[in-house]
């Protein structure tokens, strides 16, 4: 509510997207995906891949990440994964069959393969990527045919700004790379 709320001063890229504001009286898929697109912000001031998640249960958000590849040079610290590992400890429980994930971008195969395998109760997602995204965007790995544990997805939460800052991100980096070693 107040306008100094976001005053700790970026540290790395200027990120041209604002932070998005949900109203707290509707807490529907549209909040939650808000508060992951607000991570995703916070992963670019810090020039990191800009994909946020979050992890709710019971209304209440339990875990929160952002991708922090570059930062822990560990090519497994995706939101999701963080956001998983975080939940788990939360619960007590590596089930988390009561648990939905909001993420801002359909989840690879590593993190699609990890909603099934922490038994996520439900994951919902803002953009759907054609090329590595495994929740029915270039494959369904929820979907495996012998898969006792069935994952329900909801597609196209806030599609267009979960999008857009990845687009412009990877174009920025890309204008970058022109200019420099690459
Ligand atoms: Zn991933």
């Amino acid at each position: 509510m107040s306008a100094g709320e976001d005053s700790t001063p970026p540290k790395g890229l200027p990120c041209p997207f604002e932070k998005l504001r949900p109203s707290q009286l509707v807490r529907d898929d549209a909040f939650y995906m808000a508060l992951a697109f607000n991570l995703a912000v916070d992963a670019w001031r810090i020039d990191e891949v800009p994909i946020g998640a979050v992890i709710v249960r019971g209304g209440e958000v339990i875990a929160a990440a952002h991708n922090e590849v570059e930062r822990s040079g560990d090519p497994t610290a995706h939101a999701e994964m963080l956001a998983i590992t975080q939940a788990a400890r939360k619960v007590g429980d590596w089930r988390l069959n009561e648990c939905e994930l909001y993420v801002t971008k359909e989840p690879c195969p590593m993190c699609a393969g990890a909603t099934v395998m922490s038994r996520l109760g439900r994951v919902v997602f803002g953009w759907g990527d054609p090329k590595m995204g495994c929740m029915g965007g270039a494959a369904s790995v929820h979907q495996l045919p012998k898969l006792n544990h069935r994952v329900a997805v909801t597609a196209g939460v806030l599609e267009e700004p979960c999008r857009d800052i990845l687009r412009a991100y990877f174009e920025l980096k890309r204008g970058k790379d022109t200019h420099g070693t690459a």
